[in-house]
């Protein structure tokens, strides 16, 4: 980023109304780069993200909102994960249907983790409602 440049981002558990030129307090002083942005983290996971000769990877497949701060890594590794049972595939080492199901299982698994700990950590500041 920079030594005098920062990035900045809030969290808004309903959608809130403010100014698109809002900044927090602390960097009311910057110039801003550009207008802010905002993305749509509403908590998604894929139901099917797997069948013979396909697998749905990254956001596609599971995307919790930044706080769970595992979304790049989980891009990365279901994309590998996804190429490791692709090439088994091929190799006719594994069957197309159990590298879908087993794909599937990994993924569910990891994001039933991620849910599991951000609604601990939801919890515990008090916004319930969460996993
Ligand atoms: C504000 C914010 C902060 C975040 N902070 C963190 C963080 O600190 N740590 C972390 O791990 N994760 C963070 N994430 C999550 C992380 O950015 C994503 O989980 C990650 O980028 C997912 O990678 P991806 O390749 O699946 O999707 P993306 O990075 O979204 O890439 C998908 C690409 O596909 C392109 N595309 C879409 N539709 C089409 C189309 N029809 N044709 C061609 N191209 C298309 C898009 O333009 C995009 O370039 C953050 C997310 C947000 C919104």
């Amino acid at each position: 980023m920079g030594a005098a440049r920062y990035q900045w981002m809030r969290l808004d558990f309903v959608p809130e109304q403010r100014p698109s030129d809002w900044l927090p307090e602390e960097f009311a002083g910057l110039t801003p780069e550009g207008p802010a942005q905002a993305a749509d983290v509403t908590w998604r996971l894929c139901g099917a993200a797997a069948g013979p000769g396909w697998f749905v990877v990254g956001d596609a497949g599971v995307l919790l909102d930044p706080a769970s701060s595992h979304g790049v890594l989980r891009a990365l590794l279901s994309g590998s994960t996804a190429g490791g049972l692709a090439v088994a595939v091929a190799n006719g080492a594994l069957d197309a249907h159990r590298a879908a199901a087993t794909y599937q299982r990994w993924l569910h698994e990891g994001a039933e983790r991620d849910i599991h700990n951000l609604a601990g950590m939801y919890a515990r500041i008090g916004a319930q409602g969460f996993g």
